[in-house]
Formats: structure tokens, sequence, C-alpha cells
């Protein structure tokens, strides 16, 4: 049974080709600088028969997200492992915002797609890109099943007290002005993965997963239920990022926008794109900031304070929240790699039960990964997410479920 997986984002368009039986990946590529000249394609895969990965890599222009669509089924067709779309199972589309429409993930009809379209307010950047990723899809494997997995879903559990802001009533009722949290796909798989390898009922385990990538977020879990994570109304709010501010003072921007004339354009490129880890120190590559802190940069070294102190607080409150935490995930290229994050936000937190090994937390590798100190009550793990593969899962549960999915 083969399932295929698609994020399209405005430019480009990535792709995981997974056999379901083993749960295995047979490939993974993209396309890119879509619309541009110098588009560029790219698939690596396992041949049939043969043991090393191989990889096809092009450079052509490709118009727009239906050439992008058939230049990824070359490729795969290419690659002797997907003949004709028509073999796919599902094709699972990652879709960054369900609104308080989409709880689950749901098989797409013109229904789904007018929803989708609806929240484009939301996220003005990624609904629109997503949408347009799917129509190609549907347009070129009319056949296949096509199903819409949601960032936003897993946080769709929240109770009002952790989703309402301290705002008028009316700006919810009417715009629906709410936190709906992101990267829900990892905080739910991961999470999941943390209760398999402890050997825990899922509806038992009470955890707070790091998700620390580009983008980074905080999510408290009670038995399997999301209630509270730090990204908001939209990715910007909570932990520091690469790029983004995370938490801030409101105030601030009222204040630039008066000291400095700085229009809505210009807050927004400010918030987004030039804060966090770039904005204190220059890089926003985690890599390159530890590299720089360890030979004496001040700045980098001072960023990387900064980040860790963020997640430290949120470790904390989400300590509160929770009450019981029978486990802290880390995950996320940062969370799975960066010894010294995961050490800098643990430290001193033994008077809430975190107890983190330095020994163990050094160790590197691919598999789920305990970290904690023997004398730790809480379990600290390092849990690699797999955001696609979970995405596959979801696609075959909703085609195997015989529950009609409208929205
Ligand atoms: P995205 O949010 O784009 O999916 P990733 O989850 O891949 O991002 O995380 C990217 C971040 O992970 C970058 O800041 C990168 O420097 C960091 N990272 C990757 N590998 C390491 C490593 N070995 N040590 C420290 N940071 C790392």
């Amino acid at each position: 049974m083969k399932i295929l997986v698609i994020n399209t984002g405005s430019s480009s368009l990535k792709f995981r080709l997974f056999d379901m039986q083993g749960l295995v990946r047979l490939a993974s590529g993209l396309v890119e600088r879509i619309g541009e000249a110098d588009g560029r394609t790219l698939l690596r895969f396992q041949p049939p028969s043969g043991d090393r990965e191989e990889q096809i890599e092009r450079r052509l222009r490709i118009a727009d997200h239906g050439r992008a669509m058939e230049e990824m089924l070359a490729l795969l067709g290419e690659s002797g492992l997907l003949a004709h779309a028509g073999e796919l199972a599902g094709i699972g589309h990652r879709v960054v915002h369900g609104g308080e429409t989409f709880h689950e993930p749901v098989r797409i009809d013109d229904r789904v797609l007018e929803a989708i379209a609806e929240l484009v307010p939301l996220a003005p950047l990624h609904n629109p890109a997503n949408l347009v990723g799917i129509r190609a899809a549907m347009a070129r494997a009319a056949d296949v099943p096509q199903v819409a997995v949601f960032d936003t879903a897993f946080h769709q559990a929240l109770p009002e007290h952790a989703y309402l802001y301290g705002l008028p009533f009316h700006l919810y009722e009417e715009h629906r002005i709410r936190r709906y949290g992101f990267h829900g796909t990892s905080h739910g798989f991961v999470s999941r993965q943390a209760a398999a390898f402890l050997g825990r009922p899922y509806g038992a385990l009470n955890s707070i997963t790091l998700h620390l990538g580009n983008g980074a977020s905080a999510a408290a879990i009670r038995g399997g239920r999301c209630v509270d994570t730090s990204m908001g109304l939209t990715p910007l709010e909570g932990l520091l990022m690469g790029t983004r501010s995370g938490d801030l003072d409101p105030a601030i921007l009222l204040y630039l926008a008066r000291e400095t004339g700085m229009d809505i354009d210009g807050l927004d490129d400010l918030l987004n794109r030039k804060s966090g880890l770039r904005g204190i120190c220059g890089d926003n590559d985690m890599r390159a900031i530890i590299g720089r802190a360890a030979e004496g940069d001040g700045r980098a070294a001072l960023a990387l304070r900064i980040f860790c102190y963020r997640i430290k607080k949120y470790i904390g409150a989400y300590t509160a929240v929770l009450g019981r935490v029978d486990c802290l995930v880390f995950t996320g290229g940062i969370g799975e790699n960066a010894a010294v994050v995961r050490e800098t936000a643990c430290r001193d937190l033994e008077h809430l039960g975190i107890v983190l090994d330095r020994e163990r937390n050094q160790r590197q590798g691919p598999a789920i990964r305990p970290i904690h100190h023997e004398s730790s009550d809480v379990s600290i793990l390092v849990v690699p997410t797999n955001e696609e593969l979970e995405i596959a899962r979801q696609v075959v549960q909703v085609l195997s479920s015989p529950k009609v999915h409208t929205p």
C-alpha cells in the first residue's frame, strides 16, 4: 500500500512516498523555485533492486504547481517505485490552518476545499499554497483519495481558558481570534512515540513536548489530549525561534509604529523574519550559533541563553498546568541534536523532578533515547519527529474508517 505525502509552499513542493506495509520511506524529494527561471527537482530513493540510495536531480523552469506535480510523478516513475499515480492508495496533504473547523484529518471533497479556503485570512501565506497543491494533485490523480491533515488539529482539544486571549470577547465571536497552535502533527506523533517507548498507555501519560526547529513550540499534553501550546493565532507566539520573536509585549508594536512610523508590512517582516536568534546575534542556524558561542562570541552565547531560558519558562508553566509530568520530550532539528540546548533548558529543575544525565545527553543517534538521570522523576526523552510518516498513517486511518468526514 503506497501513500504519497505532499507539503506545498508558495514556491515549493516537498513530497515523500511510503510503503505502509512496513512503514518504510521509499523516496523523498522536492520541487523548488516554482515559477522562477531556475527551478530544481530532486528525488532521493531506494531502488527496488539495489541497496544504495540513489538520486535524480534536474534544473529546469517549472511554470506552476501543476507542472511541479507532473515533474514529481515523472521522477517517481523513473525511479521504478511508482509507475503511475493510480498505484497510490492515497495522497496526504499537510495543511497549515484548520481553524475551528477541523479537529481531525479529513478526506477532501468540494466542501472541504471550500472550508480550507474560508480559513485563508487566518493563514494568508500557507493555506492558499496548500490549496494550490491539493487542486494540482486532484487534477493529476483524480481517482486517488486525497486527505488533508492539519497542523492545528491536535490542539483543538485545548480548553477555552487556554485558547482565549484577554481581548474583547466579540473579537473571538466575529473574527475567531484565539490560540490555535501549530506543529500539532509533530507534538501528537512524538508524545505517542514516547508513551510506546515508556510502555505506558497513551491515555494515561502526561507529557510536555518541545518541538525545536527553525520554528519552535511547546505543548502540554494530559492523557493524550493537548491542554495548552505556545503558538497562538499564528506561529509567531511562544518560544524564541530562528527568525521569529516569540512572546512579546504587544505594546512594542504600538511603540514602534508611533516612534518610527513603521507600517504593518515592516512590523510583519521585523517579527517574522528579522527577530529571534537572528535578531539577537545575526545567525538563525543553531549549529552556527553553538559554534560561535564556543569560540567566545558573546552575542551568540546570549542568543543561546535567551533561547534556552524561554524553553525553561515554558517547562515550568506547563508543569504547573499538568500537575504531574511523566515525560519531557525534545524533538525537531535542535531538540534532537543540540545537547547544550537540552542541558541548559533543564538546568536547576531538580525541584520539579527533572534531572538530566549529562553523559546520556551527549549521546547522538537516530533512535528514541532516554537522557534523564536515574534519580529523575520525569522521563526525559529525545524523540526524532517524523511528520510525514504521521501524515501517511493518518491517511490510512481516514481511508479505513467507515465514518464520513465532513467539516
Ligand atoms: P524546520 O523547522 O525548518 O523543519 P529543523 O527541525 O530541521 O527545521 O531544525 C533546524 C534547526 O536545527 C537549525 O537551527 C539547525 O541549526 C538545527 N540543527 C540541526 N542539526 C543540528 C546539530 N547537530 N546541532 C545543533 N543544531 C542543529
